[in-house]
């Protein structure tokens, strides 16, 4: 079987917490989380915001510094690599924001801010103009749109002159950090298909992070749930959502609105009512960190030990201890 393009080992990434004086406790952002990526798949990220989920993209890419653990890209540890490695790892691994106004420099025409990166990796171009011309028609836009500034556009179009930006690298992989949460419904798919079309074109890996269950199931071949820090379900989407088995990821499908009054009805009596919010990732709850929220939590057990990440069904990954041997 062909190696996964991303291979990520026990990823922890803490961030102080200052006192007056010292450092009196940590916030456990991404704690000890390992998942693979395999080339040309996209792999789903979901949570509640503050689980970790974008930290643990923007760890990946070194945008901030792990604090532990291995991430192997194309069979090597980039985790500690400096200098032109890294140079190079950046052109090859890239991330699209949730808000592409504040990713674009708006005293830069479309033009520039595309060219601006090729320029500093280096990317030998022939013919600049002709060349972001057609980075623009692959994403919809075209050459009238050329030497416009980036207020001139709407929320959909900006992020597809940060889609073209991207391309123009050719990266092998890409974070896709919250890319539509920005943008109305209608605008939203049309970015989304685009994102499929240009996977199946350029065959590019996507780890795309969403608190939209509906958006993961659409766009992910497997996914991961996370909770306070940690990966708590891992599988192919369509078995987590046919047959989600952690009560976590249980909860979040519950929430999902169903349009349908005659369903949502019928479906409110197997509905899992989860109540409170997440502890703060500060000091999270001992044992599993959703046992205060969890109604099949086992007292002396769930509240004492963590579980583990176990293999359930074939690929199909959850740290539950209904699941596991205590
Ligand atoms: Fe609930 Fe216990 Fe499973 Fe945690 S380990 S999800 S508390 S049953």
């Amino acid at each position: 079987m062909m190696e996964p393009l991303l291979k990520v080992e026990n990823l922890k990434k803490y961030f102080p917490v200052r006192g007056l004086l010292r450092t009196i406790g940590y916030v456990k952002a991404v704690d000890d989380v390992s998942f693979t990526i395999n080339r040309g798949e996209t792999f789903g990220l979901v949570g509640e915001s503050g689980c970790g989920k974008t930290t643990t993209g923007r760890t990946i890419l070194r945008l901030v510094e792990p604090t532990s653990g291995k991430i192997i890209f194309n069979g090597k540890d980039v985790t500690k690599i400096r200098g032109e490695e890294m140079k190079e790892f950046r052109r090859r691994a890239q991330i699209m924001f949730q808000d592409p106004y504040s990713s674009l420099n708006p005293r830069q025409t479309v033009f520039e801010v595309i060219m601006e990166p090729v320029r500093f990796h280096g990317i030998p171009v022939d013919d600049p103009e002709e060349f972001v011309i057609k980075l623009l028609e692959s994403v919809g836009l075209n050459e009238m749109h050329l030497y416009r500034y980036p207020h001139e556009f709407s929320g959909g179009q900006r992020q597809r002159i940060a889609l073209a930006r991207l391309l123009a690298l050719k990266p092998e992989f890409i974070v896709l950090d919250e890319p539509t949460s920005a943008l109305d419904v209608s605008v939203q798919a049309n970015i989304l298909n685009m994102l499929k079309d240009l996977q199946k074109k350029y065959g590019f890996t996507y780890l795309f992070i969403s608190h939209d269950l509906g958006v993961v199931k659409y766009m992910s071949h497997r996914m991961g749930v996370m909770y306070l820090g940690k990966l708590v379900e891992v599988g192919p989407a369509e078995k987590i959502f046919e047959n989600p088995l952690h009560p976590y990821t249980q909860m979040l499908l519950s929430a999902i609105p169903v349009p349908d009054p005659d369903l949502a009805r019928e479906l409110k009596a197997k509905r899992m009512n989860v109540e409170g919010e997440p502890p703060s990732p500060i000091n999270p709850p001992q044992g599993c960190h959703f046992h205060p929220r969890c109604p099949f939590a086992k007292a002396g057990l769930c509240d004492k030990k963590e579980p583990p990440l176990i293999e359930v069904e074939k690929d199909h990954y959850v740290a539950c201890w209904l699941y596991a041997k205590s």
